[in-house]
């Protein structure tokens, strides 16, 4: 018999309706060069995948802790940060107490806690999407939450939350989970206290940084806390391919990355500015890869509907903001695509 917990669960949502200019899974438009793609083609048919891979992925965890400048002590490595959110909501606290997170965020922090049968403590953000402080005390002087999530940027809104408003939140007790996935494209950390307290850990991913296909997340944390999580870890959580793939795309080829970085957020900032001059829509600042944008003219499924129409798939996220879409920063050519359909659609 499968769990009530269960029923009412709805699954992770994602896009996959097929189109010509793909912005919707906010993942990094790179395609590599054949250099690259016969060099990984090398390293990968010396794997022995007969063999279970390496249980700790211990050359991974060294070329990510180089990159970062910590010890490998302080990484724990998940099968994308959405296995490593499951990791927390199941280790951080007992099951009656619940899981706070500000919302509209990143739907797995509540998935994760109703498949276990944890309480959601989900408070509104304001306006202007940052922490609704006053209201988000009150919950947690009520419900006694154990776990917080921010999403740093959030997604989908791409603001980074006042810190402060995140350190009050913690002052009441809470264990905090700063989920940086979009990192690269904010600059903004909270990792020095990770390192430092027993009450912080830091997300990252390599999703977005053009290696989505190969599932690396990680977490750093103290030693203590990273040894304890490792103890529900999945053995083999990691696969060969993508060790072999990932820490040679972070030896080798990071600069072709950073590059790719560098021109997003340039592109960030053209697209922010172009959407701002259009009648019909109303564009949000973002700290991410990615703009969250209100349709005022017409029903966001439309918009969305005409722009697939268009050959451009980009996220309807209407039913987590009244009226809003996403638009995940492409390669430039994709990004006037965009602009230019988004265009006729309101004309
Ligand atoms: N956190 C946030 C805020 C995200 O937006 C995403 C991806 N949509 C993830 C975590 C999951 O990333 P991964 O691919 O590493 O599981």
């Amino acid at each position: 018999m499968i769990s009530g917990r269960l029923l009412s669960l709805s699954p992770y949502k994602t896009e996959t309706t097929p189109a010509r200019i793909k912005l919707s899974s906010n993942e990094l438009s790179i395609e590599f060069p054949e250099e690259v793609k016969k060099r990984i083609a090398q390293e990968v048919s010396k794997i022995p995948f007969n063999r279970y891979p390496d249980p700790s992925a211990s050359l991974l965890k060294e070329a990510i802790a180089q990159r970062l400048g910590i010890d490998e002590k302080n990484i724990l490595l998940g099968n994308g940060s959405d296995e490593l959110i499951y990791y927390l909501s199941i280790a951080v606290g007992e099951f009656d107490r619940g899981i706070f997170y500000p919302v509209p965020t990143f739907s797995m922090y509540g998935i994760s806690a109703q498949v276990i049968g944890r309480e959601r403590v989900e408070v509104s953000l304001e306006e202007d999407f940052d922490i609704d402080l006053p209201n988000s005390l009150r919950a947690i002087e009520e419900r006694s939450p154990a776990l917080a999530y921010f999403a740093y940027p959030n997604n989908p809104t791409g603001n980074c939350f006042s810190e402060h408003k995140i350190r009050k939140i913690r002052e009441k007790g809470l264990f905090i989970v700063i989920d940086e996935a979009y990192y690269n494209y904010s600059g903004k950390t909270f990792i020095e206290e990770a390192l430092q307290r027993e009450d912080t850990v830091v997300l990252r991913t390599l999703s977005k940084i053009g290696m989505a296909g190969l599932r690396v997340g990680f977490m750093v944390a103290k030693e203590e806390i990273i040894r304890e999580l490792n103890k529900i870890r999945l053995p083999f959580n990691i696969t060969y391919p993508s060790q072999v793939i990932a820490r040679l795309m972070l030896t080798e080829f990071y600069d072709l990355i950073e590059e790719e970085i560098k021109k997003v957020i340039r592109e960030r900032e053209r697209l922010y500015r172009e959407m701002s001059s259009m009648e019909g829509i109303r564009v949000y600042p973002s700290s991410a890869n990615f703009i969250l944008f209100k349709s005022l003219s017409m029903p966001a499924s439309l918009l969305h509907k005409k722009l697939v129409e268009k050959g451009v798939l980009i996220r309807d996220f209407s039913y987590l903001v009244p009226q809003c879409l996403r638009v995940s920063i492409g390669k430039k050519e994709e990004n006037d695509a965009f602009l230019e359909a988004l265009y006729k659609c309101m004309i």
